[in-house]
């Protein structure tokens, strides 16, 4: 039994619920196409960041829709929204792949890991990935990601750990949040991708650090570093509709994090701010990448909308809302 075990889904999956990235191919379980994007997507990540492969991906949706679409669309169209992302054999056995769930599965991805494996251009990775993002099942995907995470927090060579062992021993640990599998498995990858990165790991504000070999180890770390995490103020000011349920957002910011998400307004706390004319709303802290954030919540109910924003529906469950912006959002509900 490895002791990090039982912290490591906790922790992970908070570092995960405030820094993940919005990627388009991130749907609820529940979405009608979470299968269609889960499979293309693992096809195209095989072998390609995650940068590259967001164009290609948002353009074949949109040029073929559906599991269904792409098992009858010609070979050569495929090839064609694939072209600049290489390895073409990963496009053709995508094809075949959708073919065989159409016709031997009536369109569903099976629940079976064996049988998953028998589709072509798909291994012990993509498998073991798309049962967990796909079905929420207990499972890890253990790319090079996942395999440096464990090697460092064990701070052991990759080659002289039994992954499969390690998985199986500790499955009642890991997989302790049952709803939440897919998030588990999906929060890994991208915590060794954004965190535990391959050079430099971002220890210093790493919240596993405290059960983690491979930093403990590195002892010059705490001396040559300053280890308390960066705390930083900010004043949130929100606009707020009260009759049609709507919060003013834009999408610039000034915090320098986050700049391509619908933010509420929000201003560093400096001694410019006029927090007068705002009702103070509460306190609470919150992390975002390997920043502690200490909020000011502030409101002003308006029915006129501040240049450059966008009044907004209030809907906290919306998929590409950043998770620091609703959890704005369930404090601001409550005086609704
Ligand atoms: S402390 Fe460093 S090496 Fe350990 S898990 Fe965190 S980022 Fe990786």
């Amino acid at each position: 039994m490895h002791k990090f075990t039982h912290i490591l889904p906790k922790k992970i999956l908070y570092w995960y619920d405030n820094n993940k990235r919005l990627l388009p191919w991130r749907v609820s379980i529940y979405s009608k196409n979470v299968q269609y994007y889960r499979i293309l997507s693992e096809f195209m990540l095989q072998q390609t960041q995650v940068k590259t492969v967001i164009p290609y991906f948002k353009n074949f949706i949109k040029e073929i829709p559906s599991l269904k679409i792409l098992s009858q669309t010609n070979e050569n169209k495929i090839l064609k929204l694939w072209e600049g992302l290489g390895y073409y054999r990963r496009a053709r056995h995508l094809h075949l792949t959708s073919k065989m769930l159409i016709k031997n599965y009536n369109g569903v991805l099976p629940k079976d890991y064996n049988l998953i494996m028998k589709f072509p251009g798909i291994g012990n990775y993509t498998a073991n990935a798309l049962l967990a993002l796909v079905y929420n099942k207990p499972t890890i995907a253990l790319d090079v990601n996942v395999k440096r995470v464990f090697s460092r927090i064990l701070n052991k060579d990759e080659k002289k750990i039994n992954f499969d062992e390690l998985i199986n021993n500790n499955k009642k640990k890991l997989f302790k949040s049952k709803n939440r599998n897919k998030d588990f498995a999906e929060a890994l990858i991208e915590f060794g991708a954004l965190v535990c990165r391959p050079k430099e790991p971002r220890c210093v504000n790493c919240n596993i650090k405290k059960n983690c070999k491979y930093f403990k180890s590195k002892n010059k770390f705490k001396k040559k570093l300053n280890l308390k995490t960066i705390e930083k103020s900010y004043d949130i000011f929100c606009y707020l509709n009260q009759k049609n349920k709507k919060i003013a957002l834009t999408k610039t910011n000034n915090l320098g994090f986050l700049n391509k998400s619908n933010l509420p307004m929000i201003k560093a706390q400096s001694k410019k701010a006029n927090n007068k004319n705002w009702n103070f709303l509460c306190n609470y802290k919150s992390f975002i990448s390997n920043k502690k954030l200490n909020i000011n919540l502030y409101y002003k109910f308006s029915n006129k909308l501040p240049l450059q924003f966008n009044w907004y529906k209030f809907e906290k469950n919306n998929e590409f809302i950043p998770t620091f912006t609703k959890n704005i959002f369930k404090r601001l509900s409550k005086l609704f």
